[in-house]
């Protein structure tokens, strides 16, 4: 095949991975499982660009998934971290990086009066549920299908058709029991929701939904979607949990709050906030944060939760996050949109691209997609023809239909003339494309 990578450097460091490694990577979509071929494997980055171990550069559209919102190596982000890293690593202590940033956080996103730092967005998430479920004192979760929230065993639960279906376990390992007290339904259906607090008055701790989903490709809320899940909530006494782990200072100075306003009872972070390493956090109504340990009864802990050099690197990368910051990557995202979406016209392929704010993803459909199901219908096998022809072509896309594009204010006139130069040949090869 034109795109086999079969004698590079990267295939052998994937073999060699394979061997020690399930599956050859640390986080499944890496592998390339969903598109085929050899995952790249990248040595460095600068600005827009990531070089990969046979010194091939690539124009980066997945940003570390969403990190690296400045673009890689950024000088001010690099200085913070070797300033910090020079005075050691790790403490096991408070420190005063942690309250910087946590002031940062607060003072940004108004619902969060106190916030916890941990080390993933999983975790955030995991601590945002155990913390409701111990504050409200009643045990399920409502979710959304095609809504992510890390690999939290209740949080993994199947996409269920039907208005209120009972979660059964995504994957071997996660019980019924852990499963069954999460109901999962579709996404951007109030209707649905009314009708799980109606069978389960007084049962729900939390309803958690990603402010604006990325993760079954960019679906954004429906008009009055999240107000309607925040008042919902609020007349059962169950808490609206948003998860602005990829949205989080990304689609705004304050996130995906920071456009639709509707004020969460708990919120979680990660990705931007960390600056490339690993720093997430959860963060809300104090009222409710109080339940936590020391202050409260509900236990939370982390060894380098808030560690010092993540805490910098955070920081650096936040404080660099002004007004002019996002006008930029909101106007690269739309100049990318909309050079995505003509040459995709010219090629007659039926798509759509969506967006919430700066982030987007294209559907290989050209009907609306509104949840998961309608996600599910879009012809991907496209998907695969276009990826590969963009990356023989040196613009590196999330492997997979399903995911959100990722920009930075790093991405000059110079690396978008390679993206709009490589899209020609690549819709042409997705029109081409045969399931
Ligand atoms: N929540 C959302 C919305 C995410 O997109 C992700 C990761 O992609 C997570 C939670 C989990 O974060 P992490 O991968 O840092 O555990």
């Amino acid at each position: 095949m034109a795109y086999s990578y079969e004698a590079s450097v990267s295939q052998s460091l994937f073999d060699r991975a394979s061997v020690v490694t399930p599956g050859g990577v640390n986080s499944p979509v890496r592998a390339f499982r969903a598109v085929g071929g050899t995952p790249r494997f990248m040595v460095s980055g600068t600005g827009p660009y990531l070089t990969d171990a046979d010194g091939r550069e690539y124009v980066d559209l997945v940003c570390s998934w969403g990190p690296m919102i400045l673009g890689h190596s950024h000088p001010e982000v690099i200085a913070a971290v070797q300033e910090a890293v020079s005075r050691g690593t790790s403490f096991g202590t408070p420190g005063e990086g942690e309250v910087a940033l946590a002031e940062e956080i607060v003072a940004r996103i108004e619902p969060v009066e106190q916030v916890r730092l941990v080390s993933s967005g999983t975790e955030a998430t995991m601590s945002a549920i155990r913390l409701a479920r111990g504050f409200t004192g009643r045990a399920k979760v409502v979710k959304f299908a095609g809504c992510y929230h890390g690999h939290v065993d209740a949080l993994l639960a199947a996409a269920g058709s039907g208005l209120a279906t009972f979660g059964l376990p995504d994957t071997p390992g996660v019980t019924g029991a852990t499963a069954g007290d999460t109901v999962v339904l579709p996404y951007n259906d109030l209707d649905a929701v009314r009708a799980a607090f109606a069978a389960h008055p007084g049962e729900i701790a939390c309803v958690i939904t990603e402010a604006s989903p990325g993760n079954m490709g960019v679906v954004p809320p429906a008009e009055g979607f999240n107000a309607g899940l925040k008042e919902l909530c609020a007349a059962d006494g169950a808490l609206y949990i948003s998860d602005e782990v990829m949205t989080g200072f990304r689609t705004s100075k304050a996130g995906w709050y920071g456009i639709d306003g509707v004020r969460p009872d708990l919120m979680t972070f990660g990705k931007v906030m960390g600056g490339g390493f690993p720093a997430a956090a959860f963060g809300g109504r104090a009222d409710v944060m109080a339940h936590l340990a020391p202050a409260g009864p509900v236990y939370q802990a982390g060894t380098l939760s808030g560690n010092p050099v993540a805490t910098a690197a955070g920081l650096a990368q936040l404080r660099l996050l002004d007004d002019a910051a996002y006008a930029k990557i909101d106007a690269v995202s739309a100049e990318l949109r909309s050079l995505v979406g003509d040459a995709f016209t010219k090629e007659g392929v039926a798509h759509t691209v969506s967006s919430a704010s700066n982030m987007f993803s294209v559907f290989f459909t050209d009907e609306p997609v509104r949840d998961y199901d309608d996600a599910k219908k879009q012809e991907a096998f496209r998907f695969t023809a276009f990826f590969h022809s963009m990356l023989e072509q040196g613009v590196y896309l999330p492997p997979s239909a399903f995911e959100s594009w990722f920009v930075s204010t790093a991405h000059d006139e110079r690396a978008i003339e390679r993206i709009a130069a490589a899209l020609p040949a690549a819709a042409r090869a997705a029109s081409e494309a045969t399931a």
